[in-house]
């Protein structure tokens, strides 16, 4: 096993005495990242922590990864680690391994494609700027300026304890401000994406959108059709996994991005009632609180927070399933949904017409309470009677029969501890079988009405 491979808890990197004390507390620092560090500049390259975590860091926020940038070419950092896999095709980046599925990302020094372009070229400008291509290797510097904002620009030099900023990071940082490295119009032409970048960093690390670059989002968001639906969908999931989900909505309905990603829900928060749209934001609100104070959350309940109300609201001549198609095929069209994530928010937004006796299902209480799915259902009811009201009596009928229901009944259900739900993604979601919706009955049933299932095999609907 190589030296960087150990798993014996190293001392922090040994600073010169006659150095300031380092800019970042050793102790925040990723024990596995300083070992890449050290074993890349120890084979003669530079590296550096870079982006996010250096940010986060200096905000005094807990960074999600602790990225790497490099002068060490991809095949060079995977000769150096045996631990060590290259990925992607567009952009190659090492993944270094360590236990526990750990990864650290290594990524070589890159130029900007486009700014090369435009150098050559400065009519070029006014043409097809978005970035296609993007491996050409380059300085410490050019890596810096080829990233989206200024605070995300920064890196830090471990044997130095130093902060590196080639672009004006820490100003942004101290003002609080995001900021476009160079021209915002060509920054977000580049790249769209960088609009729901610039949004949630905004909305989820409370700072403000400089105005130039703020008008260069809301003058391109159009062009967010252009990026490749897989990537819009990672940063939407991004966005309400945020835990400032609200605010994340509120900022792309003004930068005219949330028409352009939910034509339907931007529609729906344009001519919904004060009321209703307050109900709407109030779910985002209860999953925002959920995932800050770190309960897990799939998926399809953040998506059914940002659906139901919309569902709810829909003309009582739309049926609730009639209301959610439109909805969840946008979301493919749009983002690629995966269907398992589309199958899952279906599922929980449409159980809500059972669970509130609104419409009936077949099988006993405990069966229903059974589906791998029920906690799930159960939380976005609580969610939909705090802002709403709506069966707030239900409710608590529901909960008392889920603490009643035996121990071995609850684990054959797989489900978590109360209160907290396990994932649909367990092996008993898993096996389910998959079928598609029926049409929805619109007949008002008690809740511990056992006739009659129009839906069938879940056992929540
Ligand atoms: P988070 O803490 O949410 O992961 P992050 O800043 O680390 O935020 P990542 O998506 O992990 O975001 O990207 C890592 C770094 O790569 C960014 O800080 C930024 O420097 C650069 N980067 C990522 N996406 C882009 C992009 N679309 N355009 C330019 N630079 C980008
Ligand atoms: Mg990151």
């Amino acid at each position: 096993m190589n030296e960087h491979q150990t798993q014996e808890v190293e001392p922090a990197p040994a600073l010169d005495p006659d150095l300031p004390p380092p800019e970042i507390d050793p102790a925040k620092l990723d024990a596995d990242g300083l070992k890449v560090l050290r074993h890349l500049r120890r084979n003669g390259h530079q590296a550096y922590f870079v982006g996010g975590c250096v940010r986060d860091l200096l905000l005094s926020a807990k960074p999600k990864d602790f990225d790497i940038a490099t002068s060490a070419s991809p095949e060079e950092v995977r000769r150096t680690f045996r631990n060590c896999r290259l990925i992607g095709r567009r952009f190659r980046l090492a993944h270094v391994y360590f236990q526990g599925h750990k990864v650290i990302e290594v990524a070589t020094f890159r130029k900007n494609p486009v700014e090369e372009i435009l150098v050559e070229t400065p009519q070029a400008a006014e043409g097809d700027l978005l970035i296609s291509e993007d491996n050409v290797f380059g300085t410490a510097e050019e890596d810096a300026r080829r990233r989206d904002f200024t605070i995300n620009g920064l890196f830090y030099d471990v044997a130095l304890g130093e902060v590196i900023d080639y672009v004006g990071g820490r100003t942004d940082l101290a003002a609080r401000v995001i900021r476009t490295i160079g021209s915002p119009a060509i920054r977000i032409r580049e790249d769209p994406v960088r609009i729901l970048r610039a949004i949630r960093f905004a909305a989820k690390l409370e700072l403000q959108i400089e105005p130039g670059t703020w008008e260069a989002m809301k003058a391109h968001a159009s062009e967010l059709s252009r990026c490749a639906p897989a990537r819009v969908f990672e940063e939407i999931l991004r966005l309400l996994r945020s835990g400032a989900s609200r605010r994340a909505l509120e900022l792309l309905r003004e930068a005219g991005a949330l028409a352009m990603l939910l034509p339907s829900v931007d529609a729906f928060l344009a001519s919904a009632p004060e009321i209703e749209s307050s109900r709407f934001y109030g779910l985002l609100d209860f999953v925002d609180a959920r995932l800050r104070a770190g309960l897990p959350t799939d998926d399809s309940i953040l998506l059914g927070a940002l659906l139901l109300r919309i569902v709810r609201a829909a003309p009582q001549k739309d049926s609730p399933l009639t209301a959610i198609e439109p909805l969840l095929n946008e979301l493919v069209r749009v983002a690629r949904l995966p269907r398992r994530i589309a199958e899952g928010t279906r599922l929980l937004v449409l159980s809500q017409g059972a669970l509130l006796g609104e419409r009936r299902r077949r099988g006993s209480p405990t069966r229903f309470m059974r589906s791998p799915h029920f906690d799930e259902a159960l939380l976005l009811m609580e969610a939909n009677a705090q802002v709403s009201g709506e069966g707030a009596e239900a409710l608590e009928r529901w909960k008392e029969r889920r603490a009643a229901m035996s121990p071995e009944a609850s684990r054959a259900a797989a489900l978590g501890p109360a209160g907290v739900p396990t994932s649909p993604r367990g092996p008993r979601a898993g096996s389910q079988p998959r079928r598609p919706a029926p049409p929805a009955i619109e007949r008002a049933a008690e809740p511990d009405d056992s006739a009659g299932d129009a839906f069938g095999s879940s056992g929540l609907l």
